[in-house]
């Protein structure tokens, strides 16, 4: 078996030692004589798996009792129309920020619930950049304002958490567990699991719980928050297996020294692709430097007419899937938790090799 190295924006790579562990364990768990995905949601291995995933993922990104932890279904996506039916309130109004094709799409499901006011836009530079703090046109009356901290497709990242007076919700997807964060500043975090958490099909939401409990009167009973946080997220049957790879990945997170640790070396991984990026005259990275994404780094190539060549080159060389999002074109590397050092360093040394060749 050899490994390729995967630059997937999600699915996304996972560790190898989670992947050897759940194999190992895949037909029969712990002797139990089955595997996990063929036991109730109910018995006494799930429900352990699933407090542990939880007590570890709160232990990562410290998070208090004042939050709950929903493990939920339906992609980021689902979260779109979830944060404002269950955030409104009595109210009608709700901000957001524009900075990419997932901000969009936020909006745009928003605004079949809610007036949408879009507080700022950096669509006019073609989401390079985040527009400064000072020119956001906040209203005092919206429910919560939302924001995408990371734009996985622009690869355009916030250093900095918004200090507003309305709940923070965030879509955390591409960014959250890649580094240390203040949850206290929120009220709402979610995320699809196919980056940084673990597969396919587990979302996950922390929730302020003071804001549990003000849902619409529409809001669908699987789209409630106070419904997977009254039934320790078994309301029906959640993604077992999902949840159970999550928390290997939790557990692989905590051996690798927490977030700080990891933070460190996903500073590294990201700024040696980007200062050779940058000294080269062959790629480019069009996002301004200080909001560039720890995870995700598109560039194009001074001549687009290679890009395929560089693709079919990269991927015998053993790199998976470097395609820029249709939107942007180019190339994009994903560089989570999960994807090592040595893959940057093997990138690095192909895109060497391509620009002196071509
Ligand atoms: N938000 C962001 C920032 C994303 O990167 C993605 C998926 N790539 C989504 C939302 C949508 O997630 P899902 O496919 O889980 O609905």
């Amino acid at each position: 078996m050899s490994r390729k190295y995967n630059f997937c924006a999600g699915p996304a790579a996972l560790p190898e030692a989670v992947l050897q562990q759940a194999a190992a364990e895949l037909v029969d768990y712990q002797s139990a004589g089955l595997s996990i995905m063929e036991m109730s949601h109910r018995s006494p291995e799930i429900v352990a798996i699933a407090e542990k995933a939880e007590a570890d993922f709160r232990e990562l990104l410290d998070i208090s009792n004042d939050y709950a932890v929903l493990f939920l279904q339906g992609g980021a996506s689902t979260q779109f129309a979830s944060v404002p039916l269950n955030l409104l309130g009595d109210k009608t109004a709700a901000d957001y920020v524009n900075t990419g094709q997932w901000s969009k799409k936020a909006i745009k499901e928003a605004k079949r619930f809610a007036d949408v006011n879009v507080v700022a836009s950096s669509e006019d530079s073609n989401f390079t950049s985040i527009p400064a703090f000072d020119s956001w046109n906040l209203n005092k009356d919206a429910a919560y304002l939302h924001y995408t901290p990371n734009e996985t497709i622009g690869g355009v990242e916030f250093m900095w958490t918004p200090e507003v007076d309305v709940p923070l919700v965030a879509d955390m997807s591409s960014t959250i567990l890649s580094r240390p964060i203040d949850v206290n500043q929120f009220g709402v975090i979610y995320a699809g699991a196919q980056k940084n958490i673990g597969p396919a099909g587990l979302t996950i939401a922390i929730v302020r719980k003071d804001l549990l409990g003000k849902s619409s009167s529409h809001c669908p009973t699987m789209l409630d928050y106070q419904t997977a946080a009254d039934n320790d997220s078994m309301y029906n049957t959640p993604p077992t297996y999902g949840m159970y790879l999550a928390g290997l990945v939790f557990q692989w997170l905590k051996d690798q020294g927490g977030l700080a640790a990891i933070e460190t070396i996903n500073c590294r991984k990201a700024d040696k692709l980007y200062h050779f990026i940058d000294t080269s005259d062959f790629y480019a990275n069009p996002v301004e430097v200080a909001s560039r994404s720890l995870m995700n780094v598109p560039f194009t190539l001074a001549n687009a007419d290679l890009d395929k060549q560089f693709l079919a080159e990269s991927e015998q060389a053993g790199m998976l899937n470097l395609k820029g999002h249709r939107s942007v074109g180019g190339m994009r590397a994903s560089i989570y938790n999960a994807v090592p050092e040595a893959a940057v360093d093997a990138l690095i040394d192909f895109m060497k090799d391509f620009e002196s060749r071509a």
